[in-house]
């Protein structure tokens, strides 16, 4: 599958430019930013640090953004690192002593640290304290630090392979949706504004009909359908430019992209419309089982597409019909 088209980060994501610099322009998670606006407020009232967050939700949602955004809001300093770089306890103490006071701390990918850096964690996030241990074997002994206080936030893509001692050491734990196609729109026009690119009021709409949910996507189907319309174009973001760019590039006129597509044709032409087991379409599609669960199947799920049972992944009515097939009649009928 193209990596353009995919929710991962990229390095042509980085366009710090685009990104959101106060919770005011951030689009979306309405119920979410005014709660973070009352608690980052509150904190800045007591001049303390605000609680742990956690941010859970598919990749490209804006988890990142809105950790930025909280220290900056908060006046404080930000520090990021993720679960699979923390490799030994000492990675993870060596950044928590060199906090300064509310600071925020942001790990992404927070479930996949290593257990060893998870319990330098608790004593850290619950009393701001560390315990080191120095040396080794007989002569090993533990040496308690005292920790400035700061706000962790995590990001996770998997709310389920956290461990329950972590989850329970969050205060503010929250979930990030699929936006609106309003909200979408509305990111579209105002990143065409800063790129300086034209686009009409229906190219922008169409861009963001079809960006799966994901301010991510968005963004980086603005900046191809842009090449179009410089090359082929007169540089205008226009709803048939973005349509045929679109297209070209493999987006459907609902936003699935070649590997969500193959992920329902499987279903639909070799398992009846399912049900079907993850592992077993993990293996016909060689796409690992994570992939599957964080990034195909929420959004597939969202837009109705799909069920999850008991017995594996059923098509609904929605996804024969967006597939133009016929759903096979159940036996006896
Ligand atoms: P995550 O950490 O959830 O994977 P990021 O915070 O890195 O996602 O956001 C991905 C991209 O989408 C960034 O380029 C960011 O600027 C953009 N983005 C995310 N949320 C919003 C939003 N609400 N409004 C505008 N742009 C957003």
């Amino acid at each position: 599958p193209d990596p353009t088209l995919r929710p991962d980060p990229l390095p042509e994501d980085e366009g710090r430019a685009l990104r959101p610099q106060m919770l005011g322009d951030f689009v979306g998670q309405a119920e979410l930013r005014a709660n973070l606006r009352v608690f980052i407020q509150s904190a800045r009232q007591r001049a303390e640090a605000m609680d742990h967050t956690l941010f859970h939700g598919p990749p490209g949602l804006g988890k990142t953004t809105l950790a930025q955004i909280m220290a900056r809001e908060l006046g404080v300093g930000f520090r990021m690192t993720s679960g699979p770089v923390l490799a030994k306890a000492g990675d993870l103490a060596a950044i928590l002593t060199n906090l300064e006071r509310n600071d925020v701390l942001f790990i992404d990918e927070i479930h996949r640290l290593n257990p060893a850096v998870e319990e330098v964690l608790y004593p850290a996030m619950e009393d701001y304290e560390l315990d080191l241990v120095i040396g080794e074997g007989p002569a090993a002994r533990t040496v308690r630090i005292e920790l400035q206080p700061f706000t962790l936030v995590g990001a996770t893509t998997r709310l389920g392979l956290l461990t329950t001692p972590l989850r329970d050491r969050f205060g503010i734990p929250t979930r990030l949706q699929f936006y609106t196609v309003d909200e979408l729109n509305l990111i579209v026009t105002r990143n065409a504004e800063k790129l300086g690119v034209r686009a009409d009021a229906d190219g922008a709409r169409e861009i963001a009909k079809r960006s799966r949910g994901t301010p991510r996507i968005a963004g980086r189907l603005l900046r191809r359908v842009v090449d179009f319309a410089v090359v082929e174009g007169d540089g205008v973001v226009t709803r048939e430019l973005a349509d045929g760019a679109l297209t070209r590039l493999g987006v459907d006129s609902i936003g699935l992209d070649g590997a969500d597509r193959r992920y329902l044709t499987l279903i639909a032409e070799h398992y009846h419309g399912g049900p079907v087991g993850i592992e077993t379409l993990s293996a016909a599609l060689s796409e690992s089982r994570d992939a599957l669960e964080e990034v195909i199947e929420p959004f597939l799920l969202q837009q109705g597409l799909i069920q999850r049972t008991p017995r594996g992944r059923m098509l609904t009515q929605g996804a024969w019909t967006h597939l133009g097939m016929a759903a096979p009649k159940p036996p006896g009928q």
